[in-house]
């Protein structure tokens, strides 16, 4: 029996999610659907399954590991990793056949180095730092670099891309900026005679505001599971897919004037039932929560009283009629409107969804629906 614990899936909701994103795109433009950090959170290998099915061209990927782990799960779409590969890796992209980011010449060589030396060929993006600055060469140095890259034999370049800063805020101007330099660079490539086969730019944020990035391809992650990365991502049907569960565990009667978890942070004010949920911060459930964080148990929201622990979170249940042990209690649910969404919470922790989905650890199981 698993754990009382767990997140549910709902791959029908993913798949969806990836149609409608895809029906934002004009014809030939593809869709490299994001699934690092285990899919957000949501399985990577059921989730790129789900996404494969519903369209997605291509997977994206921050580690060689997380590649590989596609690969032997049966994937057979273009995989690309976006974080560099550290040396001792690029010959299980070679056999695996994932496409490398470069940033820089000196990755394209030590690539090279390592393709010649095991005899194997390797496709390259370039990655071009457009001002995120982060990754990538700066767009004045991508037409030398991607001219090195192309005397490289062994290394075939099959795309360059960029990535926004800001394209989720009000700073449009940025986005147009950066746009701008990486049209520059393009401009710059081809006239090197080292032109990318493919050019790709947008996010989730980027693909839902700005058209005019989309080019060969964009690489969207937090769309495909339901969860609006901007205001303007609401003009896309998108379902959220994940909703975190769990049972009451414990029922506990706590007295006016006595306090409840490490600290005693919270003192109840009337004679209370409290509810122990048998999930804490090792599972991802923020800490944050502390006297904040809201579930929903028979229909009701109920506060999270006292401190968040490592596998305890308590819950006031004096409200709900017949409160007792085994009743179901939501924690994150799949609903826009819900006041327990992942971007509600994330919002209640002055965070994004994206870390309280790819918060959520290991250890709580995901049931797929
Ligand atoms: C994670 C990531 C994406 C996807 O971003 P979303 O906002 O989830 O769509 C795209 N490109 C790169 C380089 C990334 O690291």
């Amino acid at each position: 029996m698993p754990r009382p614990t767990y997140a549910e899936v709902n791959l029908a909701a993913i798949r969806a999610n990836c149609r409608a994103v895809k029906s934002r795109l004009a014809p030939g433009v593809r869709l490299m659907a994001v699934v690092k950090a285990d899919a957000y959170g949501h399985g990577a290998v059921p989730a790129a399954q789900a996404l494969q099915e519903a369209g997605a061209d291509a997977f994206g990927v921050a580690l060689v590991e997380e590649g590989v782990a596609l690969r032997v799960a049966g994937l057979a779409r273009p995989i690309l990793v976006m974080g560099i590969a550290p040396p001792e890796e690029i010959l299980a992209a070679a056999e695996y056949d994932l496409a490398l980011t470069a940033d820089c010449p000196d990755t394209a060589r030590q690539f090279q180095r390592q393709a010649e030396a095991h005899g194997r060929r390797l496709r390259v993006h370039l990655k071009i730092d457009t001002g995120m600055s982060r990754l990538g060469v700066r767009a004045e140095d991508a037409p030398a670099a991607a001219a090195a890259l192309a005397r490289l034999d062994r290394l075939v370049l099959e795309g360059a891309y960029t990535h926004f800063a800001c394209a989720d805020g009000d700073a449009e101007d940025s986005c147009r900026r950066q746009l701008w330099r990486l049209r520059g660079a393009l401009e710059g490539m081809r006239a090197a005679g080292a032109a990318p086969l493919m050019v790709h730019a947008a996010n989730s944020s980027a693909l839902v505001r700005f058209p005019e990035t989309h080019f060969d391809m964009v690489r969207s992650g937090l769309a495909l599971y339901g969860i609006r990365s901007c205001p303007d991502a609401a003009r896309v049907d998108l379902c959220p897919a994940l909703s975190l569960k769990t049972r009451v565990v414990h029922l506990k009667r706590v007295l006016h004037g006595e306090g409840v978890s490490y600290g005693h942070r919270w003192t109840a004010r009337r004679d209370s039932l409290v509810g122990v949920l048998p999930i804490g911060y090792a599972d991802g459930y923020p800490r944050l929560l502390t006297n904040r964080g809201q579930a929903r148990v028979e229909g009701r929201l109920c506060p999270v009283v006292g401190a968040v622990c490592m596998d305890s979170t308590m819950v006031d249940l004096t409200d709900v009629p017949a409160a007792r042990a085994g009743l179901e209690a939501a924690l994150i649910e799949a609903d826009h409107d819900s006041p327990i969404s992942a971007e509600a919470v994330a919002a209640a922790c002055s965070t994004i969804p994206y870390e309280i989905l790819t918060g959520i650890a290991a250890r709580v199981p995901r049931v797929y629906v």
